[in-house]
């Protein structure tokens, strides 16, 4: 019997609890809360990740470790590698968590990437935003994630403002100044390295956020094969620099045609939640295989797939239940305002059949905003 240990205990631990049930695996979860959702499905341990006591406790429950949060202290991962195999390794978590580190490194692998600049005082605010230019997005270099941590600057004028914001988390966590990129899309390629090498991605993925945080994807996105095959090139240039093993997901944006990387995230994604019903074998499954050394299973798609998320709580569930290719999933959480409570996935063997049942739950549930911008785009997908 194997043991997979999961450190943080969210929703994507839950999931990957779920996909590892018919493998025959035991999980085991760690979390600094006592109600963390991966708890109602896995035997959940309450501790802090820099409390080696806990830690210890862990590591003599499990035959190999992996995350479902990204910010676990890399000293932690370190501390835990020498103790049993973590996937994916510490190095490759460590680069993810900094994103001064992570564009370096995307740069040096010809990925291209936003203009940027390190910030480690007030004075290299000015000198970053002269060299850069207004419009420019002054984020943390650690610890930011779903748009918290970042403030955005119109003109040279508001430097003041973008420092009482975050000035004060510059020797702390380090802030990282980025050009902003006025994108037409926003695109994902969520994809799994096995330990033996092997590289599989899904299909690349639309996304649509609202105030920083994911609202919507859409799989296959519609992009030019070269886009199409640049894209998982980078991906995958990055999985081999890292040596990393599981999945994981490289977002980007799409500008002129042009594709920038804007970041890496070390864990199964919230932009490939789709691939439970929607491909052949899901992210959450391919992560297991992973980390585990088996084979990793077909990406392909069955037909096209939206995944809707949901924010702050859950809505009725009957319109996305009455559809034939409507999936819930409620993580089992309380309603709490800006939390990822659950998503939606509807999927269909044509672009016409899923605009149909997008549109049928957005005018039910009163979404019509959230599920607009992916009509539209398969709006252009449709044959005419
Ligand atoms: P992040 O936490 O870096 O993934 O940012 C969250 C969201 O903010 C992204 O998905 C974008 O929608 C937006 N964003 C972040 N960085 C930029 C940028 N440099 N230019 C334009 N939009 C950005």
């Amino acid at each position: 019997m194997t043991t997979v240990g999961i450190l943080g205990g969210g929703q994507l631990a839950r999931m990957l609890a779920l996909s590892g049930a018919p493998l025959g695996l035991r999980f085991l979860v760690m979390d600094t809360v006592a109600d963390a959702c991966a708890g109602q499905f896995a035997p959940l341990l309450v501790g802090d990740y820099r409390d080696e006591a806990a830690l210890a406790e862990f590591a003599s429950q499990v035959d190999v470790a992996t995350f479902d949060f990204e910010n676990v202290p890399a000293e932690s991962a370190e501390w835990l590698a020498q103790r049993v195999p973590v996937f994916p390794n510490p190095r490759a978590l460590a680069t993810a968590q900094d994103r001064m580190v992570e564009k370096t490194l995307f740069r040096e692998l010809g990925i291209p990437v936003p203009a940027f600049a390190d910030v480690p005082d007030r004075a290299a605010l000015d000198a970053a935003i002269a060299a850069i230019g207004a419009p420019c997005i002054l984020k943390t270099r650690r610890l930011g994630y779903d748009g918290k941590g970042q403030f955005r600057i119109k003109a040279a004028a508001d430097a003041d403002a973008a420092w009482t914001a975050l000035g004060e988390q510059a020797a702390s966590v380090g802030l990282i100044l980025e050009a902003f990129v006025p994108f037409e899309r926003e695109l994902s390629v969520v994809a799994a390295r096995a330990r033996n090498g092997e590289f599989r991605a899904w299909p690349l993925t639309e996304n649509w956020h609202v105030d920083g945080v994911l609202s919507a994807s859409l799989a296959p996105a519609a992009v030019a094969p070269a886009l199409h095959d640049a894209a998982i090139a980078h991906a995958r240039a990055l999985a081999e620099r890292l040596d990393y093993v599981g999945v994981f997901a490289l977002e980007l944006f799409c500008r002129d045609g042009q594709l920038l990387a804007n970041e890496l995230a070390p864990r199964v994604h919230n932009s490939g939640h789709w691939t439970i019903e929607g491909a052949e074998t899901s992210q959450f499954q391919n992560h297991l295989r992973a980390v585990l050394g088996l084979p990793l299973g077909e990406t392909r798609m069955l037909g096209h797939a939206c995944m809707l998320n949901w924010i702050g709580a859950m809505p009725d569930a009957e319109p996305v239940l009455r559809e034939a290719g409507g999936h819930w999933h409620d993580y089992g959480k309380s309603a709490r305002e800006g939390r990822k409570v659950g998503h939606a996935t509807l999927r269909a063997d044509t672009v016409e059949a899923l605009a149909h049942a997008l549109q049928a739950v957005g005018t039910a549930l009163g979404r019509e905003a959230q599920v607009a911008p992916v009509v539209r785009a398969l709006a252009h997908l449709a044959p005419a």
